[in-house]
């Protein structure tokens, strides 16, 4: 029902499961990995050699792997396996596949793999249905490569940058597909450095990327020429309160949010996912109030927002339950419409009276109480 306890979030049952104790009142703001590993071949890279050096500057001991194969992460149980690869970090080398880059749409032109995986524990995690194997977060060493390797792409746009709300901000790669920036960034630094590229690329590019967590203080004094845009990914709170483990507060987010547009960054807000839950229209609408405070006196405020309702696929519902057997979230597939995706993939999505209400609500009430708002899409 709504009124879930608190203690229904993956972080905090992990925890207990692992150490038998209480969790702690407020989850950890910045993450600090139990364990991390670092492949050989990820030395071979000054950006490995970075993340090493910044990883173990925090006094975090850095095992050097000999082979670059990841062991040790698979427990005797899923839960165990799950809390395991959770807490450990892999510095690697990005696939070679990766050198080719996926449309996105409607998100962005292209994806951009800075790093996979992310350490916290929303119960209806975006990742489950798209990773395999057990959740590691990996970290990219060959960074300079990756970023290098997008000039290839500047002006074959494909759908998106076409579409009039898109215009003037050239070809878009996004940054967050498989992972949460900035939950990895005083690990990692990649996302700063990706943010200077783009500022020093002499071409109508964009580099965005969607976070729940609020640690943007290294990027407010960055040359980002505006050609970043950071989104916030924000919820009611009934749905941020019970579903998100490990992450930053909304609000916090949000005065993250007003940070990066006072420090002149293009930003935006991902409303995902979407619930209708028992009085949702209270909750969002307390929601879009609080946004609207957020906004209020920034000069030149550059607003998108991005409107996504839940939905599941059978992959990820499985893996879900695997990785919250408590799990409080709605996935009956009885009280959804069934949808074929790309490729024939089957997904649930609310009937069509729901959508057409929440999109109905959300048109009418995004205008009214947050009008500097553009809205990108809705799904
Ligand atoms: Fe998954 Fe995103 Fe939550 Fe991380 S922040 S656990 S990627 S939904």
């Amino acid at each position: 029902g709504p009124a879930a306890p608190h203690d229904a979030s993956g972080e905090q049952v992990v925890t207990r499961a692992l150490t038998g104790l209480a969790p702690p009142a407020r989850p950890a703001r910045r993450w600090t990995p139990r364990r991390v590993v670092a492949v050989p071949a990820a030395l071979d890279h000054p950006h490995g050699r970075r993340i090493v050096d910044r990883v173990e500057a925090l006094g975090i001991e850095v095992e050097r792997l000999r082979a670059n194969r990841l062991t040790g992460v698979r427990g005797d149980t899923d839960r165990e396996t799950y809390a395991r690869a959770k807490s450990t970090l892999a510095i690697v080398v990005s696939p070679p596949s990766r050198r080719t880059l996926q449309p996105i749409a409607p998100s962005a032109d292209w994806r951009v793999d800075l790093a996979e995986g992310c350490p916290a524990h929303c119960q209806y995690c975006y990742l489950a249905g798209s990773l395999s194997g057990p959740p590691v977060t990996r970290v990219y060493a060959d960074l300079d490569d990756i970023l290098a390797n997008l000039a290839g792409y500047v002006g074959r746009g494909t759908v998106t940058s076409r579409r009039a709300a898109r215009v003037g901000e050239g070809t878009t790669f996004e940054a967050s597909c498989y992972t949460d920036p900035l939950a990895l960034e005083h690990l990692t630094g990649s996302w700063r450095r990706a943010v200077e590229h783009f500022g020093a690329w002499d071409a109508p590019v964009q580099l965005r990327w969607t976070t729940k967590y609020a640690d943007v203080d290294t990027f407010l004094g960055l040359p980002h020429a505006g050609r970043t845009r950071v989104r916030f990914s924000v919820n009611a709170a009934p749905v941020s309160d019970r579903l998100e483990g490990g992450t930053a507060t909304v609000p916090e987010r949000l005065d993250a949010l007003r940070q990066l547009a006072l420090a002149g960054y293009p930003v935006g807000l991902t409303i995902a996912p979407i619930m209708p839950m028992p009085g949702w229209r209270e909750h969002y609408g307390e929601l879009l109030d609080r946004i609207r405070a957020t906004v209020t006196g920034i000069d030149r405020l550059d607003l998108t927002a991005e409107l996504i309702t839940h939905r599941f696929t059978p992959g990820s519902k499985e893996v879900l339950l695997g990785w919250y057997p408590r799990t409080r979230l709605e996935m009956d597939e009885r009280s959804r419409r069934r949808k074929h995706g790309r490729f024939g993939a089957v997904k649930y999505v609310y009937p069509s009276d729901v959508m057409g209400d929440l999109r109905a609500w959300f048109d009418r009430e995004l205008a009214a109480r947050v009008p500097a708002v553009r809205v990108l899409y809705w799904t």
